[in-house]
């Protein structure tokens, strides 16, 4: 019997960096797993790879309709829900505050919030259904320390972390928990393609940022999803509202 036997879970974001290695590891441990990504990323690749534990549901987590709809496509083909990782996330321009524009903020907000806001609102019926479940919101370091970049990011992150709480206190009574996770520096598209964006060389990038940690080194996706897996698990079953750090002791200082 696997970690997660019997359950479906929904990862929103799941083409690549972190969502991808969720994906992997939940069906490794025995769960079924809609992949809900944008149409055109490798979300298809990654489930013809993967096999009839998967499906992928293609959708803009930054519209209701499409989230609404990838969740009842999930029941549809797997006859439940018991796991949301609500991942998919944007990272937004590097600006201070006072040169951002109104448009540059709101899509941050309606990726990083808006979509997490979605998820658990149209998760919960089905998760109800269930007898309980687990939903896990990636917020970031960045919700809970503050950093000179990224303001709508940061905003954002910290947002999540408070929803998790409030769903937390909401739904315990229905047996639905409600975690963040908080990744520190993970090597992940998202952050090779924000060095590049901003004249970086990637490599060097990962160098000196690992040697800031106190393990050495930046994170893989792997060890965030390993703290997917336990929180999706019934392991973790007298755990909500809490803040997994995963950052190498970054955030420790
Ligand atoms: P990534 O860019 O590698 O992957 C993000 C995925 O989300 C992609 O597959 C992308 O297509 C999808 N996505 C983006 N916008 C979407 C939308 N509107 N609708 C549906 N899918 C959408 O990012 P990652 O590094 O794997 O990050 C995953 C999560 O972890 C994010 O919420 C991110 O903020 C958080 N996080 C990452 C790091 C890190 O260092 N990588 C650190 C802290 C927190």
């Amino acid at each position: 019997m696997g970690r997660l036997s019997g359950k479906v879970a929904l990862v929103t974001g799941g083409a690549v960096g972190i969502g991808a290695a969720c994906v992997r590891r939940m069906v490794a441990a025995g769960a079924r797993v809609a992949v809900v990504d944008l149409p055109d990323g490798p979300g298809r690749q990654l489930v013809a790879e993967l096999g009839e534990d998967t499906r992928f549901f293609p959708a803009d987590v930054s519209l209701e309709a499409d989230v609404a709809a990838a969740i009842t496509a999930t029941v549809a083909a797997f006859g439940r829900l018991d796991i949301l990782v609500n991942n998919a996330g944007i990272a937004g321009p590097n600006k201070p505050t006072h040169e951002l524009t109104e448009a540059e903020w709101d899509r941050v907000q309606a990726v990083n919030v808006k979509g997490v806001f979605f998820g658990t609102k149209h998760a919960i019926a089905p998760l109800r259904a269930a007898g309980g479940g687990s939903i896990i919101n990636l917020s970031s370091i960045y919700g809970l320390v503050g950093a000179p970049d990224v303001p709508p990011y940061h905003a954002s992150k910290g947002a999540v972390r408070l929803m998790s709480k409030t769903d937390a206190l909401l739904y315990a009574a229905d047996r639905i928990r409600v975690n963040s996770i908080h990744p520190g520096f993970i090597w992940t598209p998202m952050v090779e393609q924000h060095v590049a964006s901003m004249g970086g060389d990637p490599e060097q990038h990962r160098r000196e940022v690992g040697a800031l940690h106190p393990l050495g080194h930046m994170g893989d996706p792997d060890d965030i999803a390993w703290g997917v897996v336990y929180l999706a698990s019934d392991e973790s079953k007298f755990v909500t509202g809490s803040e997994l750090v995963i950052d190498g002791g970054y955030t420790c200082r």
